[in-house]
């Protein structure tokens, strides 16, 4: 996790908080860069994790079994978390 007293020199954004970020978010919680503020911005809190669907439909997952929370996951990563869609990315001013 990225404590409080080193600086921003790098930002990086999760955009989406799907399979790929949340296990992205797992390994940065176990092995964080210095210097890099993480942010995650998501549609959604919580992300379903699609190999445990069949299971859900076939009655042997609740639907909390089948979800990810990603808030927690980023809190947990350290990163800063952010509930709305992203509309646009402006490359030119980064
Ligand atoms: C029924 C089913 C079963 C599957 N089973 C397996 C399996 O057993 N094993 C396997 O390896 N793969 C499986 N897959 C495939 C796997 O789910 C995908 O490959 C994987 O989810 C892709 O991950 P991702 O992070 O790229 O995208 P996603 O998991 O699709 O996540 C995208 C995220 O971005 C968010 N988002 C979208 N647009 C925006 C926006 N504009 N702003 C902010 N957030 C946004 C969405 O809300 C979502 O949280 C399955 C898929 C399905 C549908």
């Amino acid at each position: 996790m990225r404590t409080r007293e080193s600086p921003v020199l790098r930002d990086i954004v999760f955009i989406g908080g799907g399979h790929s970020h949340a296990v992205a978010l797992r390994m940065w919680a176990m092995k964080p860069v210095p210097g890099v503020r993480l942010t995650l911005i998501c549609t959604d809190t919580e992300t379903p994790y699609s190999g445990m669907l069949p299971g859900f439909i076939a009655g042997h997952y609740t639907c909390e079994d089948i979800h990810i929370d990603v808030r927690r996951l980023a809190e947990f990563a350290g990163a800063r978390y952010y509930r709305d869609g992203v509309t646009g990315i402006d490359r030119t001013n980064r």
